[in-house]
């Protein structure tokens, strides 16, 4: 038995850490033991080892590893998504061919379906896309499919390397050298940014990755489970806990269960080999890692946000429990659909046919910083941090010429900030897969 918790001890200890590594990053887990394990792995112990380092070889192993590091961290490389699309393929040449001559018809026809499609969406959410890449020829476009909502995004800010106006929803990548359209994350699995025009292709991959492990497992387990009867015997031995147990305590239970899963592990090793029970194994103890993931961003699509929204929420959510966060109304008049429901409008906008002046207010912002957009809700409110927990006085111009004066109310919780991306769950999920 103590070979059994020994070997449950490391399964969990490995996906623990990998649940930390690949999630600990995730916002909703700052200020979270996971977030702290995350930043001790990321953070602290490599800082740890190049101090050692440097004391002992002057440096000369983290040098050599940094370079290594700050090359698989920081620039676009495919070493990752070959990696991922190898143990696919080594994963399915070995275990299609060992369970082949068992499988039923159905089954026959189903896996030519399933097993492309890791690299089919894995292609289209790696290459160049037109609709995430923000150039100098569809900038225009994409200033006008999100408002600015003044509260992560604000108009006027520049991007200092595309030296472009950023649009809403926008961030620059400094791995792609680009700024990306509704950008959601940068991808090290597919080597590239996701963002407006492949977002849709990294969830069919999270989904199609989630189907294909499960069903690598449930066809593992049927079509060995027949063929492993005659082992029974052989584990007699280890039923030697049945009548021994408390049924009503945990921890016994636990390790029955986990003596069990361990037998049968052993007899379908012994049954089906590394090919058909290995592989089979790997897929059901990696198939939580995509699963969580997709129930990750199926939240975030009902949230209506970005992962790199829900970190700029995050940091508001912070400094709102600091109590230094106001709310402001915004000046009806600076907004596109006031002017547009004043017709005929007191400030023309259409006149650069004609050759008249365009009339504006001077408290609107330029039609090219902020263009009208096709989105159903424009922000009637304006989020400041003050620095010193006080109510602002004197706002910074940009604010100042959009917000009403003496509106600006402290708030306490997110809760009470519209999210002008958030159209409802149904509205969200279309827009993503557009
Ligand atoms: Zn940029
Ligand atoms: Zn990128």
């Amino acid at each position: 038995m103590v070979s059994a918790r020994a070997i449950a001890l490391f399964v969990v200890a490995v996906s623990s850490f990998t649940f930390v590594a690949f999630f600990g990053r995730l916002p909703a887990f700052r200020n979270t033991p996971v977030g702290f394990l995350h930043r001790l792995i990321v953070i602290h112990i490599p800082s740890a080892l190049r101090r050692l380092d440097a004391r002992l070889t002057n440096g000369r192993i983290t040098n050599g590893g940094s370079r290594l590091g700050h090359y698989l961290m920081y620039e676009k490389h495919p070493v990752v998504l070959i990696f991922f699309l190898g143990l696919v393929s080594a994963s399915a040449t070995l275990f299609v061919p060992a369970v082949w001559q068992y499988l039923p018809q159905r089954h026959k026809f189903l896996i030519p379906v399933l097993l492309p499609q890791p690299f089919i969406f894995t292609y289209l959410s790696a290459r160049r896309n037109n609709k995430t890449y923000i150039t100098q020829l569809n900038h225009a476009a994409h200033m006008r499919h999100y408002p600015y909502d003044r509260v992560l995004f604000y108009p006027g800010m520049m991007c200092g390397t595309c030296h472009m106006l950023k649009p809403p929803r926008s961030k620059h990548c400094s791995i792609c050298k680009t700024c990306v359209s509704r950008m959601d994350h940068h991808c090290v699995w597919v080597n590239n940014c996701l963002g407006r025009g492949n977002y849709r292709w990294f969830l069919a991959l999270l989904l199609s990755t989630t189907v294909l492990l499960a069903y690598g497992a449930y066809l593992a387990y049927t079509t060995l489970t027949p063929l492993t009867e005659a082992h029974y015997t052989k584990y007699k031995r280890w039923y030697r806990y049945e009548g021994e147990i408390d049924p009503t305590s945990w921890p016994s239970m636990f390790d029955v269960r986990l003596h069990y899963f361990l037998m049968y592990t052993s007899i379908y090793l012994e049954v089906g080999g590394l090919s058909a029970s290995g592989v089979g194994l790997l897929a059901l103890l990696t198939w939580p890692l995509p699963l969580g993931l997709l129930s990750y961003h199926v939240y975030l699509i009902w949230a209506g946000m970005t992962t790199n929204e829900s970190a700029k929420w995050a940091d508001w959510r912070d400094d709102m429990a600091d109590g230094v966060v106001f709310l402001g109304d915004r000046r009806e008049e600076t907004m596109h659909s006031y002017r547009a429901s004043q017709s005929p409008a007191p400030y023309s906008e259409t006149s650069s046919t004609s050759g008249t002046p365009v009339m504006t207010p001077p408290e609107t912002p330029p039609e090219e910083e902020e263009p009208r957009t096709t989105w159903p809700l424009e922000s009637r409110h304006i989020l400041i941090r003050t620095r010193d927990g006080k109510p602002p006085e004197s706002l910074p111009p940009r604010i100042n010429i959009v917000a009403k004066d003496d509106s600006f109310k402290r708030v306490w919780n997110l809760s009470e900030v519209e999210n002008v991306y958030d159209l409802g769950f149904w509205d969200n999920l279309m827009e993503v897969l557009k």
